[in-house]
């Protein structure tokens, strides 16, 4: 069969089975199967694929259509111009959040300690500790906690791909978390648990609820770092946090309650409210 008809036959199937995004994830699941690129494949469609590589693509198309997430297919998500491992243990990272790795560059110094609460696949503190290193020409020292031990795991090997020193702790929340930090990060769950059920297939069934459910109005996790925070965090210290569109305001003020300072909303790409920083 030849790249041409073998693509074709994938669209079909994705778009048949209402994908969202059936065009695009044909061709990722093509690349990703041949390893042929877009552009290799237009110099080339009447290509030959190898018997295996056709029976592959046909079972990735078939996951796929039962709402498997594509990155679930390949393994993996890129985060920050990196690449991450993912599985069904962790949240894909999303592009939105790295607004919040952005934001957290900004403050980076050598020699800081940097805590990162709900860790998932690792990829906030990770790239924090990469790029923030190089920026700041210095060490970072870097500690993730969740309380999901296969999360963990999938973020140790993100930390061995990339060649990052971490520590990550199983903890829920600061529970075995000890000594003081100069920034504390988070991407809790935090959305409302009635909205949950409402969000597409590939995220509802297939991402970890853990990661996704924040209570009944969304907030369970910021009201529980932001209070336990103050202890784990040095004078000057700063905490930054993910948030979803709606929520600046509520995270805004439960900050400034518990004592935070140069609380600021911060908008992502699409301009919508999408992270909170303060500092102790
Ligand atoms: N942004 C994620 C989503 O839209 C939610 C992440 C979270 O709850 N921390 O699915």
């Amino acid at each position: 069969m030849t790249l041409g008809t073998l693509l074709k036959q994938g669209r079909e199937i994705l778009q048949n089975a209402g994908i969202a995004e059936w065009d695009l994830d044909a061709w990722y699941l093509l690349e990703y199967v041949t390893g042929v690129s877009r552009s290799q494949y237009f110099l080339d469609p009447e290509r030959e694929v190898p018997q295996e590589q056709e029976v592959l693509y046909h079972q990735k198309i078939d996951k796929r259509s039962t709402h498997i997430p594509l990155q679930h297919l390949t393994g993996e998500q890129e985060f920050m111009g990196l690449t991450f491992k993912v599985n069904e243990h962790v949240l894909i990272p999303r592009q939105d959040t790295e607004v919040l790795v952005e934001e957290a560059l900004n403050y980076v110094r050598s020699g800081m300690d940097i805590l990162d609460v709900c860790t998932g696949s690792g990829c906030i503190l990770l790239s924090v500790l990469k790029l923030g290193e190089k920026k700041c020409r210095g060490i970072l020292h870097g500690t993730g906690v969740d309380l999901s031990r296969e999360a963990l795991q999938v973020a140790e090997e993100n930390a061995g791909r990339l060649q990052v020193e971490a520590t990550f702790l199983h903890s829920d929340l600061f529970a075995e978390v000890q000594g003081q930090y100069d920034m504390i990060l988070s991407n809790p769950p935090y959305i409302e648990k009635a909205v949950v059920e409402t969000l597409e297939e590939e995220v509802r069934i297939h991402e970890p609820r853990m990661a996704l459910d924040g209570g009944e109005d969304g907030l369970d996790f910021y009201r529980k770092i932001t209070a336990e925070s103050v202890q784990y965090l040095r004078k000057g210290g700063r905490l930054l946090f993910e948030i979803g569109y709606d929520q600046g305001q509520k995270v805004s003020a439960l900050m400034r309650e518990i004592g935070f300072h140069d609380v600021q909303v911060i908008k992502d790409l699409a301009r919508k409210d999408r992270v909170v920083t303060g500092m102790l």
